[in-house]
């Protein structure tokens, strides 16, 4: 039987109308892996009866712990829509936004979004997310309202009362996806709507949907099936009208298909030669052009090894093809291609455009790379939208285990590139930066448990930024031989344009006249954004000399002194954040003897330095936005949980028969959040956070913090005298 499935795959692959590729994303906890599973039984791919109870997606043990979905897997299936037989790629994206990299990644190898949202709950901060996620790579959403049942039978509401919450529901995510789209002009209207069929709603634990087609054919109406869920007739109501029928049918109907994707998503996310033939052939989806395959995953087979999984934008994957794996030298030879089954791989002769494929053979691929047989401009690096606010040490109990733990570490590092790991072989010690306290305790769970490597663990620590407050005058860096100095005065960049910088939309790689023009886009003067050397972080480097001698040979070693000076900044040795250094002039000796990296690194990071300092810099702290949903009862012990935080209660409302409560607050003090709030509230709060960014830490904070992270370090305690202004 499963052979048969394969076999049929393996037609379906060559006809791109009959493929769908898409994404099913949630607020954590509205229902998506039970969707899910509904949907692959409904296919056939897992017994029916299972459905719910098997979590299919689900695959690493932790998560089927925890209850929720972790790493993007990939599942197909077929689905007879018209009469026509369809294949659809499901990418499964991370219901947490601890782990926010990993959605991003699936969208992009997606053409459409099955954005499920829970009647009772409406839309969650979550939902606005994964919709922004999904829309800013150019995929089509649609809506599916789940959880109906306890409408009906849990808060007995009438048809007037239902229609009105699941009105409000559209309403609200047609809100956001208005707002979301407004400014794109290769977007027409994207809402969804009943009428139009681009909404569905239903039970995904009693398995039955409905939608406004569905309704046409069945000749079953909202009445209908209220009486049957009252009835307790749910067996019946779920063979009349399946919900996975109803939700394939809306994939089928309303996602597009690769062909008429790919000419709108590529220039959305690939920046290359737009009159070259390759860009053609992706929009073509042509199956005899170059192969293009972007890697969204990489996961690990214990007998196949390394695999990475992505979309085949063009050409045709084979065993044996060498290609080309963007970031890295050489070229690696493919060794096997395979598709997803239900959620197991299985190999095949070949993957033709349009479809998602896992290869193994890849050793240099990550997740995000851009794998093809000509050396081509990858794909847009994809954005992250958070950046890593907290670190933990981990180290292993066993000193035979270091090699293999190393190995481990690389690896979680490939397949998710919103941690960062640091790798220490001397000490042993090695550090671990992800998104929350969540994401690196799972992260270090994995280690122990499927890779058996017993480790130890630090503290968790947090994440801090320097950034200057003021601008300076020229400042003099002197070498120790006092031949070369450098003279660099530094400007506050404006928070456009570190964000533009944090997002990837202005950098080194992309072509001069882009960068240009996205920095001023950003509110940066002409003639500066001509002069930009480099780009480091969200710090920029400006060459505004003229004429010095010497310079150009030099360079390299200057910006590598800039990026030392930023890397460590002179306040903790935090990384700095919003510096713009400009280069007014240098003197430097004419023999390059006497203007080597010992002289020219140490002089530039004094220069760039003693700027800071004149600059007034300041520790920045990471914080989140926090939502806790309680009973009225906990409520001032929830908002006491935010304010005793050092944070910051924003709003307090109602919405069903919960409070919500809103605040922001500094992570390290979020440190511990969970167990708090739980005993606070007697395990009745719900919540969430979501990492903000960056702040200015309290001035009488200040020396505390900079003298315990310095001593944390190892470095001398006391600040250099200049640093007199808290
Ligand atoms: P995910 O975090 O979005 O993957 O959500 P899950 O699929 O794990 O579902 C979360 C919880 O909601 C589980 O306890 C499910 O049994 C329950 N659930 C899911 N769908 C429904 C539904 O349609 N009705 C009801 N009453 N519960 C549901």
């Amino acid at each position: 039987r499963r052979k048969k499935i394969v076999q049929e795959c393996e037609k379906l692959m060559d006809r791109p109308e009959q493929i769908r590729n898409i994404a099913i994303a949630a607020h954590v906890d509205h229902g998506k892996t039970t969707l899910t599973d509904n949907l692959l039984a409904g296919a056939g791919m897992i017994g029916q009866e299972s459905a719910g109870e098997q979590l299919a997606m689900d695959t690493e043990e932790d998560e089927q712990e925890r209850g929720i979905t972790i790493d993007a897997a990939n599942v197909s299936m077929t689905h007879e829509y018209e009469e026509k037989n369809h294949l659809i790629n499901l990418i499964d994206t991370p219901g947490h936004v601890d782990f926010g990299g990993d959605v991003t990644r699936a969208m992009r190898a997606v053409d459409g979004a099955l954005v499920v949202v829970d009647a009772v709950e409406g839309a969650m901060p979550q939902t606005e997310t994964v919709l922004r996620q999904a829309l800013r790579e150019g995929v089509k959403p649609a809506l599916f309202i789940n959880k109906v049942d306890r409408l009906i039978s849990e808060l007995q509401e009438g048809p007037e009362e239902m229609q009105q919450r699941l009105q409000k529901v559209i309403r609200d995510v047609n809100e956001l996806i208005r707002g979301m789209t407004e400014e794109m002009d290769d977007i027409d209207d994207w809402t969804v709507s009943i009428q139009e069929g681009t909404v569905g709603m239903g039970s995904a634990l009693y398995k039955w949907g409905i939608s406004f087609p569905s309704m046409q054919r069945t000749g079953m109406d909202f009445g209908d099936i209220i009486d049957m869920e009252r009835a307790d007739k749910r067996q019946e109501l779920h063979e009349r009208t399946p919900l996975s029928d109803v939700v394939l049918d809306m994939v089928c109907e309303h996602f597009p298909n690769p062909i008429d994707a790919q000419p709108r998503r590529i220039p959305r996310v690939w920046r290359g030669d737009a009159d070259s033939e390759v860009a053609e052939q992706m929009q073509l989806v042509d199956d005899d052009g170059e192969v293009v395959l972007m890697v969204t995953d990489i996961g690990v087979d214990p007998h196949a090894g390394e695999i990475a999984a992505g979309r085949v934008f063009s050409g045709t994957i084979e065993k044996g093809q060498e290609l080309y794996v963007s970031g890295t030298a050489g070229r690696n030879r493919v060794q096997s291609v395979g598709i997803y089954m239900g959620g197991e791989r299985e190999e095949v002769d070949r993957v033709p455009a349009g479809n998602i494929a896992a290869v193994t053979g890849l050793k240099d691929a990550i997740a995000g790379s851009t794998v093809s047989s000509i050396e081509m401009t990858p794909f847009e690096s994809i954005e992250h939208i958070s950046e890593p606010v907290i670190t933990k040490s981990v180290e292993a109990k066993n000193m035979d285990d270091l090699p293999k733990l190393i190995e481990t570490l690389r690896q979680v590092s490939k397949e998710d590139p919103t941690i960062r790991i640091e790798i220490n072989e001397d000490t042993g010690e090695h550090l671990i930066s992800g998104q929350g306290e969540l994401h690196l305790e799972v992260i270090t769970q994995r280690i122990e448990r499927n890779q058996g490597i017993p480790v130890t663990t630090g503290e968790p620590i947090v994440v801090y930024r320097e950034a200057p407050t003021q601008g300076t005058e020229q400042v003099e860096g002197i070498s120790p031989n006092r031949h070369n100095r450098f003279y660099v005065s530094l400007e506050p960049l404006d928070q456009e344009i570190i964000d533009v910088l944090k997002k990837g939309e202005a950098t080194m790689d992309m072509p001069e006249l882009e960068r240009r023009e996205a920095l001023q886009e950003a509110g940066m003067d002409k003639e500066t954004s001509q002069n930009v050397e480099h780009v480091f972080g969200s710090n920029i480097f400006i060459d505004d000399t003229k004429g010095v001698q010497q310079l150009n040979e030099t360079m390299e070693l200057v910006l590598e002194g800039f990026e030392e000076a930023l890397e460590d900044g002179p306040l903790a040795a935090e990384p700095v954040e919003g510096a713009l250094l400009r280069l007014h002039d240098a003197r430097l000796h004419e023999d390059a003897i006497h203007r080597g990296p010992a002289q020219v690194i140490p002089a530039v990071r004094d220069a760039v330095h003693r700027s800071l300092i004149h600059g007034e810099v300041r520790l920045l702290e990471p914080i989140q936005n926090v939502r806790i949903d309680v009973p009225n009862e906990h409520m001032g012990a929830a908002s006491g949980e935010i304010q005793g935080r050092r944070g910051r209660v924003d709003d307090m409302y109602q919405e069903g028969d919960l409070m919500v409560v809103e605040g922001i607050a500094p992570v390290d003090e979020m440190i511990g959040f969970s167990s708090d709030i739980r005993s606070a509230t007697e395990g009745r709060a719900s919540w969430n956070t979501e990492n903000a960014g960056f702040r200015v830490l309290a001035d009488n904070l200040q020396p505390d913090i900079i003298t315990e992270i310095r001593e944390r370090k190892g470095m001398k305690t006391e600040l250099p005298q200049s640093i007199d202004y808290f």
